[in-house]
C-alpha cells in the first residue's frame, strides 16, 4: 500500500499543518464506511510523522516512507484482531506496556488500532486499557483508534481525541486511481474501471476489491437476485439465490451486507433524500416503492443481526433458510 492519499485534502492539509506546528495529535479516531480509506489515512499520517524529510507529509522516498510502504516500519505498529474482529485484551495491555519504550528510528511511535466497531465483545475493554495512554500520552507515542462511526466511543474518549472522517472520492476520482494503478498490467478494460468505481461508490477499498476479488462480483450477483425475489414476494427464489452461496461462509455474509446497503440506502430514499450512497441505486428505489420507512428500517436491523449471528458461526444452511423466512412473515 502505498503512503500518498487520493482525495482527503482538507484532512492532509490539517495533518500537515499541525505537524509544522510541532502540536501533533497523539490520538486520533478515523471514521468512515468500510473500504473508504481508513487504514490508508492512517498509514498517510503515520508517515507524515515518520518521514525523514520532515515537511509535514510523505516524501515517498526516504528510508522511513519505503519502510512504511513496504509494510515494515519497526515504529508503525498494527493491533491484529481474531477472526471474528475482536480484539484480545492481553493484546491491548502489551500495547500499552510497549508504547512507554522510546521509538527504533525517529521521533515518533504510531500505533494502530483498526475497526474498533467490529470487536464486539471487547470494545469498551480495549478503550478502558487505552484511556490512560489517552489522557497521558508519552511525547513520541501517537494512538489511532478506526471504526465505522463515532457513536462506538466512550465519552472519556472520543472527548480527548481529534476526530476525523474520511470522505468519499467521486466517481472520475476512483476511476483515474484505478486507471493508475492497474492500466499499466492490461488485465483490465475501462469497462471493468467503470463497473468496480460504480460498486465502490467513492470508496477506493471497494473498487479494488470488485477487481481483485471474484467471489465480489458473485456475492453482488447473489444480492441483486435476492434483492428481486424480495421485491416480487417470492421466497422460493430468495432462497434459489442464497443457496448460490451455501457453503461459502466469506460470500453470503457480503451478500447480506449488500442488502442491508441496499435497503438502508431505501431507507434514504423513503426519508425524502435524493442521494443514495449504495452500489444498487435502482434497486433501492425499488425496494423503497415496496417497504415503508419501518420496514426498511426493520429489514436493515434484521440483517445486521444474521450478520452477528454468521459472525459467530450459526450454521449456514440454517441461517439461510430462516432469513428468507423472515422476509415473507
Ligand atoms: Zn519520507
Amino acid at each position: 500500500m502505498s503512503v500518498k492519499l487520493y482525495s482527503n485534502e482538507p484532512v492532509k492539509r490539517l495533518i500537515k499543518s499541525m505537524i509544522s506546528k510541532e502540536r501533533e495529535p497523539h490520538s486520533i479516531v478515523i471514521t468512515g464506511e468500510r473500504g473508504q480509506g481508513k487504514k490508508a489515512l492512517a498509514k498517510y499520517i503515520a508517515a507524515s510523522l515518520l518521514c525523514e524529510a520532515g515537511q509535514g507529509e510523505p516524501c515517498g522516498e526516504c528510508k522511513s516512507c519505503r519502510m512504511l510502504e513496504r509494510g515494515g516500519h519497526p515504529d508503525f505498529i498494527t493491533a491484529n484482531a481474531n477472526e471474528n474482529g475482536n480484539y484480545q485484551v492481553d493484546i491491548i495491555r502489551e500495547l500499552v506496556s510497549d508504547a512507554v519504550v522510546k521509538p527504533n528510528e525517529g521521533k515518533f511511535k504510531v500505533y494502530l488500532i483498526p475497526d474498533l466497531d467490529r470487536s464486539l465483545n471487547t470494545s469498551v475493554q480495549v478503550q478502558n486499557i487505552l484511556l490512560k495512554l489517552i489522557e497521558e500520552p508519552p511525547e513520541h507515542c501517537i494512538i489511532i483508534l478506526t471504526a465505522a462511526t463515532k457513536e462506538i466511543f466512550l465519552e472519556t474518549v472520543i472527548s480527548r481525541v481529534l476526530c476525523l472522517n474520511v470522505l468519499p472520492c467521486n466517481d472520475e476520482e476512483c476511476r483515474n486511481y484505478l486507471e493508475n494503478r492497474y492500466g499499466q498490467y492490461g488485465d483490465y478494460t475501462s469497462k471493468d474501471f467503470e463497473c468496480a468505481a460504480a460498486f465502490g461508490g467513492g470508496t477506493i477499498g471497494r473498487c479494488i476489491e470488485y477487481l481483485e476479488d471474484k467471489s465480489v462480483a458473485l456475492a453482488m450477483d447473489i444480492a441483486k437476485l435476492g434483492a428481486e425475489a424480495i421485491c416480487k414476494g417470492s421466497e422460493y427464489e430468495l432462497l434459489k439465490a442464497f443457496f448460490a452461496a451455501d457453503g461459502k461462509k466469506a460470500i453470503f455474509r457480503r451478500v447480506i451486507e449488500l442488502l442491508q446497503e441496499a435497503f438502508r440506502d431505501a431507507l434514504i430514499l423513503r426519508l425524502g433524500f435524493d442521494k443514495t450512497v449504495g452500489c444498487m441505486p435502482e434497486m433501492s428505489a425499488k425496494l423503497a416503492g415496496r417497504f415503508n420507512i419501518d420496514g426498511c428500517r426493520g429489514i436493515c436491523e434484521l440483517l445486521g443481526d444474521y450478520i452477528n449471528r454468521i459472525d459467530a458461526n450459526a450454521n449456514l444452511t440454517l441461517a439461510m433458510n430462516s432469513l428468507a423466512a423472515r422476509f415473507f412473515r
